[in-house]
């Protein structure tokens, strides 16, 4: 199928050509005819499908033939409120559509005084939007269109209520589309009170399986203190271009990408807790190939589509399949071949199993053969940094008196060797176990953890 087939304004075609879209993926080309025939719809479909464009190109048309005036699209963070607005200003330009995006963080004047000078499509998060409309800022916006994009993400989010609660202030005579990767009950319970006898599509993208033979999964089992190590060691390694890792809470994030910064590495962490402005100006380095690394929260990267990412490496396995499943497919996107490549511990060998079972992800364990175990400039700069974060606990005076050391650069020295082997767990010039180490491992991991059970049976 050819984009001429929908009839587009010269405009938006225009637009469609120069963003170098030749044919319509297949939710585009099963959604734009019923989003142009004003039917409601339910789409299930991931980021990466071009299903930004499938809600978008039909609004863009509506709008440049003055069908509709305004339409407002429902984001559930920030990064996505930008990209989408981003993509559909970029789209509609040439027939003069003003977008803007909408979300908390930034102050409200430059905000509100756009939406009254009558932008054509608002893209904005929940909670702002909220305020917004409470506080009577914006009575004026009355959108005909309104898109909730990643409704799954919004529930997982806890924005649910506010978007029931924007829906109190928009038109009851108004086209709604509703789009998520997955459709549990509340979000059908919510299509079902918000959306007229909609039409359901789903697409099933090479992201929502995890055989995306495009994508090449390895695991590395290590210990827990290795992480840094593997990371490090991994990256060096690995011919990447652009990589994203996967932490699992902002504090880590900080602290690996603090880690990989003062080892020279072009990285930058990205979480919620980060200025919004910076948070802008970073994913739009690392989208510009000036950052290569990114150390990212889930939250934080959820729905950005950054072309070019050839690595993607859980720092720390996730904690539901879902979640791999999106974490991965940041690479391997748009026919390009990707890598992911996960860290677990022997106690977390378990979520890696269930989610092998769960999405059937094809994932291999590896090894890394490591420069003969020798101390390199990395393993000092690693311990320089590590060493300089670690605080003087008190009594140490104590102990060095107590240990009748008189050469203390001697002592120094057997201190330092002290931590490097201790630091060495497993073998000091390889990363990740073998299979049968692996197996030898996991076994006994279980068995402590049925003794411990036994343990406290007996107890209570
Ligand atoms: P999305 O699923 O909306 O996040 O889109 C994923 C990427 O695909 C974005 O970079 C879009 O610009 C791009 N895209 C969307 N539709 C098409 C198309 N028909 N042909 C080529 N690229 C597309």
């Amino acid at each position: 199928m050819n984009f001429s087939e929908f009839n587009f304004n010269s405009d938006i075609s225009k637009g469609v050509k120069i963003a170098g879209f030749r044919e319509p993926s297949p939710i585009q080309e099963e959604a734009i005819p019923l989003i142009l025939d004003g039917i409601d719809i339910v789409a299930q479909a991931h980021t990466g499908t071009g299903k930004t464009a499938a809600f978008g190109l039909p609004i863009l048309e509506k709008i440049a033939n003055s069908e509709v005036e305004k339409a407002l699209i429902i984001t559930p963070t920030r990064e996505l409120a930008s990209q989408v607005s981003d993509e559909l200003y970029y789209l509609g330009r040439f027939a003069g559509i003003r977008t803007l995006a909408v979300y908390g963080g930034v102050g409200y004047g430059r905000q509100i005084a756009l939406i009254n000078k009558g932008v054509q499509i608002v893209v904005a998060t929940p909670g702002r939007l909220r305020d917004l409309y409470q506080k009577g800022k914006i009575d004026n916006f009355n959108p005909e269109i309104v898109v909730l994009d990643e409704a799954d993400e919004m529930l997982d989010m806890g924005f649910l209520e506010p978007v029931k609660e924007i829906f109190e202030y928009i038109p009851q005579n108004r086209q709604t589309l509703l789009f998520s990767a997955t459709m549990p009950e509340p979000i059908k319970d919510l299509a079902e009170t918000l959306l007229y006898n909609p039409e359901y599509i789903s697409v099933v993208s090479d992201e929502d399986s995890t055989t995306n033979n495009k994508i090449e999964q390895k695991y590395y089992v290590i210990e827990e203190s290795q992480r840094d190590d593997a990371i490090v060691n991994l990256l060096e390694s690995e011919d990447y271009d652009k990589a994203l890792i996967f932490c699992r809470m902002k504090r880590e994030v900080d602290r690996v990408a603090e880690h990989l910064k003062a080892l020279g590495f072009n990285a930058e962490g990205l979480h919620g807790d980060i200025e919004q402005m910076d948070r802008d100006e970073i994913v739009k380095k690392f989208r510009r190939d000036k950052i290569e690394i990114l150390i990212a929260t889930d939250v934080a990267a959820r729905g950005l589509d950054i072309k070019g990412v050839t690595h993607v490496f859980n720092y720390h396995i996730p904690f539901d399949p879902q979640s791999y499943v999106h974490r991965i497919g940041r690479t391997g996107r748009a026919g390009k071949d990707g890598k992911a490549i996960t860290l677990v511990s022997v106690e977390e060998f378990k979520e890696l199993k269930r989610i092998q079972k769960d999405v059937g992800a094809a994932m291999e364990l590896a090894v890394l053969n490591v420069d003969g175990g020798e101390i390199s400039d990395e393993d000092i700069e690693s311990l320089k940094f590590k060493i300089s974060s670690i605080d003087v606990v008190d009594g140490v005076e104590d102990i060095i008196e107590k240990l009748e050391c008189k050469d203390r650069d001697e002592m120094l020295k057997k201190l330092l060797s002290y931590t490097i082997n201790s630091e060495r767990v497993g073998t000091s010039d390889s990363i990740g176990y073998d299979r049968d180490e692996t197996d030898r491992l996991y076994k006994e991991y279980l068995s402590e953890q049925k003794a411990t059970k036994r343990k406290k049976g007996r107890r209570n």
